[in-house]
């Protein structure tokens, strides 16, 4: 039998979806910690990154992973210990989520530049779950999404379907600011893609409200124009009821559509209440 994988191994198998099976071997001063599994099966994950027996001898290297590179300060960032946590995201309860992004720093440029990271706000048992783009100025400094004057409008806007702001649940397609307000790349919203998957797991809303060109495009993978998007119920790859609206920023600067980014909000209002098997 060969020797269990090591704690790097295991992760980039992981990350690419592939299940290892191996031994069990018993838990006496082993590194080595035995999970049951939902087939009844036993896995064995790393108990933490400690120092394991296996960095004293010699591995040899992962082809395409540089030698070395899961050595603290050592490698890119996604290698050290920090990041190099073998939970996969969507096992992680509330508390774990908000401590993996708190920790996250899968884009560099972003994760340099921030103030800190910007989880999201609000009921956690919510119908409604709104998702904007990115944070900005305001939100990295107060690392709460929606505040400044686009948040309230996005308040007032709520307040006029009968909404307060803590009632509902709000996140953003980044969890971290992009520099200068560019809009984020392709990449790091992918790379932040599982954290948002997770919240609205977790959060199970009955409407999601995508704030913006960004986040919806984001949410629904096109490239359609925001104008386009709007004013039809869309669903979501979870399976949530989705609707696209204009963001309060743009709302700002742009007061006449202010009327449609209402009719928004009533059909998303009509979404939940069609569910709820309301008639009005
Ligand atoms: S934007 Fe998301 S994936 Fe990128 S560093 Fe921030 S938390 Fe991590």
């Amino acid at each position: 039998m060969s020797d269990p994988l090591n704690a790097l191994q295991r992760y980039y198998l992981e990350a690419m979806g592939i299940q290892v099976w191996e031994r069990c071997v018993p838990d006496q001063g082993s590194r080595f910690k035995v999970e049951g599994s939902k087939t009844g099966k036993v896995v064995q994950r790393p108990s933490a990154l400690e120092p394991s027996p296996s960095s004293q001898t010699p591995e040899p290297a992962m082809e395409g992973v540089p030698e070395g590179a899961g050595n603290v300060g050592e490698g890119p960032d996604l290698l050290k210990p920090s990041t190099l946590n073998l939970e996969p995201v969507t096992t992680l309860d509330w508390q774990q989520l908000r401590e993996r992004v708190a920790e996250c720093r899968s884009c560099e440029e972003l994760a340099a530049c921030r103030t800190q990271t910007v989880f999201g706000v609000g009921n956690r048992d919510a119908d409604w779950l709104i998702i904007g783009e990115a944070p900005g100025a305001d939100e990295d400094r107060q690392g709460e999404p929606f505040v400044g004057r686009a948040g309230q409008l996005l308040n007032a806007m709520l307040r006029g379907i009968g909404l307060e702001r803590e009632q509902v649940y709000i996140a953003n397609i980044l969890k971290c600011r992009p520099p200068e307000n560019r809009d984020p790349k392709p990449e790091e919203a992918a790379a932040c893609s599982a954290f948002l998957q997770r919240q609205i797991v977790l959060v199970q809303p009955r409407v999601i409200l995508a704030v913006g060109r960004i986040a919806a495009q984001n949410l629904l993978h096109c490239e359609t124009p925001i104008g386009k998007l709007r004013g039809t119920v869309h669903r979501h790859e979870s399976g949530v009821p989705l609707v696209v609206t204009y963001h309060p920023a743009y709302l700002l600067r742009s007061p006449l559509e202010k009327r449609k980014a209402w009719g928004d909000l009533c059909l998303a209002r009509r979404v939940i209440r069609e569910a709820a098997g309301q008639t009005s």
